[in-house]
């Protein structure tokens, strides 16, 4: 079990060597994560975030590195971008080995991204993908700049823009383009991964698996969900 904010809490005061023996207790036991509980879990840790309470867990790096040596398994997967202002495990408050983090600009699907999806179901056993946007994101703006002013980006910079475009099309004209856009970025690629089969599929029909689309706000730190399987 990764440490709570109330656990991390009651760490205080222990020193050093306490906390470490409490962390080492605690490392390796994701297996049997519910959906709903993932979710949730990534939902506190962000809060301890954003709220700059929980680093507790940043200090177990050196214990947790050793055991993780083996084996690793992370309890959720995130789809997210690579903006270097929305490092994943730093905005969830998670460690080394909690997640299974897939980067890309503008947190896009092709074919290598559901297949590290659906490794790390297969693999891992992991509860929960979650599709992560965030505002202001520079992939989408390149987007809408494609859609409004009919801008063509250069090289293979251009195949992130055609990705995102649609989702661009489906809500041009909104006053909040950008921001309309991003969201939309992420109910379709959530919708598009609730679908994608054989393994995403049957997970979901059997229980054991949900998806999720949330944004991350650069302003205030805070993840919110948007949709998908927990959240319709
Ligand atoms: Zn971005």
């Amino acid at each position: 079990m990764h440490l709570t904010h109330s656990s991390a809490q009651s760490l205080q005061g222990r020193g050093t060597l306490g906390r470490m023996a409490a962390v080492e207790r605690n490392i390796n036991v994701h297996r049997t994560v519910s959906p709903a509980d993932a979710l949730q879990r990534l939902i506190d840790g962000n809060r301890s975030y954003a709220a700059d309470v929980a680093p507790e867990a940043m200090h177990a790096h050196a214990v947790k590195r050793r055991h993780l040596i083996a084996e690793q398994r992370p309890f959720a997967t995130v789809l997210g971008c690579s903006d270097s202002r929305v490092p994943i495990e730093i905005v969830f408050n998670q460690s080394l080995g909690d997640l299974f983090v897939i980067r890309v600009a503008g947190n896009i699907l092709n074919d290598h991204v559901v297949g590290s999806v659906e490794y790390a179901i297969e693999t891992f056993g992991c509860s929960l993908v979650m599709v992560l946007g965030h505002s202001n994101c520079g992939a989408v703006t390149a987007a809408v700049d494609a859609v409004v002013n009919r801008r063509t980006a250069a090289s293979r910079i251009a195949t992130i823009i055609d990705a995102i475009r649609p989702n661009v099309e489906r809500v041009q004209g909104r006053d909040d383009l950008l921001e309309a856009a991003i969201e939309e970025n992420v109910r379709s690629v959530t919708a598009a991964l609730q679908q994608a089969q054989p393994i995403v599929t049957a997970a979901r029909a059997e229980g054991r698996l949900a998806v999720v689309g949330a944004e991350y706000h650069l302003s205030t730190g805070i993840v919110s969900t948007l949709c998908g399987d927990l959240v319709d």
